[in-house]
């Protein structure tokens, strides 16, 4: 059962053939084994699971109807409140906070009938591309246990890949979503800035955050989409109109406008990334696509513009955190020295860096010089992706410039793993969708991703894209060793 997609479960569950508990007690059986050895979940959480499991299973003996994800298990980016279970950002500062209220996408597919089986490990508040800034355990690459699953969704990605659950939801402010998808073989989808509510969400760099899914496939990520999108009066910046994804895609690319990213295709690419991005663009181009080159210069700046202005938003975001109002406390006598060693103490390295980076890049006499120029690069690859959508549907480029690294690489050198991001913040800063989908393997067996960019509100296609190139590469048969050794439930 481990690794059907949650369309075969649900199905499944919805004609009788299995129940909500067996399922739960398959994503269990898996999690129990491998779990150990991956550590994709901070939480799990059983009791809950099984109470919902078998109420599903009550329901559906009543003859109701329970939902598009009905018993499907569900992991959820340890940023995502919920209240049923500690919600802890892999911080200290969180690490025994439990929220008073669930995130309106995870309450919302609690109502599509999916079972939500734990808390995924990330990097503490999102910040990082490894999940190696994670306060409170580590997670492994179910590829090779000696490598990192990327970063910040690195343990919903992991969940996935080592089949514990077929969903998991993530957050992506500058590519937490796609590039542990690609480091980890699976599909994941940012939405358009706004589609998604992210009331519930622990906010990073709320001019950037978006909540979406990680999936071992197109459609599944198509389904999660279409229950979590849509208005929510709770989240003032979400959009009045969800994106249209139809129920059934079709998977094609016919006369689909496809322009490669130039800036992303050169020699800062590991040359096998690079390949097998090429391979894929030569595969649109034979199943009916047009396919060409297109320069987006303002991506180069991409990086500088994104740690400016997300660490800067991310320093006002943090302010909350105090000893007073949320978690953890220092214990001290006087009020400056507690507010003091709560934040010393509370937070980890790359917080406090990014807390006082962005403070800096506010700060008068520096805001012109930082800040502002960062805004300024904003709207220039704004101007740079809407110019590129008037010749292109969709635009095409590795996730990641790079294969899974080996845990511990890259912790000491903060610019090589803020450069891990080079092809995904620039969706980010323009607010448009973006999808992540395994497209090869290298030659230590690593996966490779291929990242597809559409306008705001292009998702139908973007996933159209998708699962066309999906179905034409059957990548999914292939699974990571954590699974392959052992007897599949
Ligand atoms: N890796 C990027 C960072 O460290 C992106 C993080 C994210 O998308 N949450 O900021």
């Amino acid at each position: 059962m481990s690794l059907e997609s949650a369309r075969q479960l649900q199905a499944r569950f919805a004609r009788g053939e299995v129940s909500a508990q067996e399922i739960l007690a398959a994503a269990f059986e898996r999690i129990d084994a491998a779990d150990d050895r991956v550590g994709a979940f901070l939480t799990v959480m059983r009791q809950p699971a099984e109470a919902r499991a078998q109420e599903l299973d009550r329901r559906r003996a009543a003859g109701e109807d329970c939902g598009v994800l009905a018993g499907v298990p569900v992991a959820i980016k340890d940023n995502l409140c919920t209240q049923e279970a500690r919600t802890t950002c892999a911080s200290r500062m969180l690490a025994d906070f439990t929220p008073p209220y669930d995130a309106t996408v995870v309450r919302r597919l609690a109502e599509a009938g999916a079972v939500i089986v734990g808390k995924t490990n990330l990097d503490e508040f999102a910040m990082g591309s490894s999940t190696e800034n994670s306060a409170l355990g580590r997670t492994c690459n179910p590829w090779d246990l000696e490598r990192v699953p990327g970063g910040s969704s690195g343990g919903s990605a992991a969940a996935v890949a080592a089949g514990m659950v077929p969903i998991a939801l993530g957050s992506d402010t500058g590519g937490s979503i796609r590039q542990p998808a690609a480091l980890c073989g699976v599909v994941g989808l940012k939405p358009t800035y706004g589609a998604v509510s992210r009331y519930g969400l622990v906010a990073f760099a709320s001019s950037l955050d978006q909540v979406g899914p990680l999936t071992r496939s197109v459609e599944d990520a198509a389904r999660v989409l279409n229950v979590i999108s849509g208005p929510d009066p709770q989240d003032a910046t979400s959009l009045p109109q969800a994106p249209v994804i139809p129920d059934r895609l079709e998977g094609s690319v016919r006369s689909l406008r496809v322009g490669v990213i130039a800036q992303l295709d050169t020699d800062g690419v590991d040359p096998e990334t690079r390949a097998a991005v090429r391979q894929a663009a030569d595969w649109f181009a034979s199943h009916g696509a047009s396919v060409e080159r297109i320069s987006l210069p303002a991506i180069d700046h991409g990086i500088a513009a994104y740690y400016l202005i997300a660490t800067a938003e991310a320093s006002a975001n943090l302010a909350r955190y105090d000893g007073v109002r949320y978690g953890w406390r220092a214990d001290r006598p006087d009020l400056l020295g507690m507010y003091r060693q709560t934040r010393d103490q509370g937070f980890g390295p790359e917080v406090k860096r990014r807390i006082m980076l962005g403070t800096y890049a506010l700060s008068a006499g520096y805001y012109e010089a930082c800040y502002q120029k960062g805004q300024l690069v904003r709207s220039r690859l704004r101007q740079d992706f809407q110019a590129a959508f008037e010749r292109f549907d969709v635009l095409l480029s590795p996730t990641s410039p790079q294969t899974a690294f080996a845990l511990g690489e890259k912790v000491d050198d903060p610019l090589a793993m803020y450069l891990a991001d080079v092809a995904t913040v620039a969706a980010n800063l323009v607010g448009i969708p973006a999808i992540s989908l395994p497209c090869g393997f290298d030659s230590r067996g690593l996966p490779i991703g291929l990242q597809l960019q559409g306008p705001a509100l292009s998702e139908a296609r973007l996933l159209e894209a998708a699962l066309a190139f999906e179905q034409a590469h059957d990548l999914a048969g292939r699974v990571p060793p954590v699974i392959a050794g052992q007897a599949r439930a």
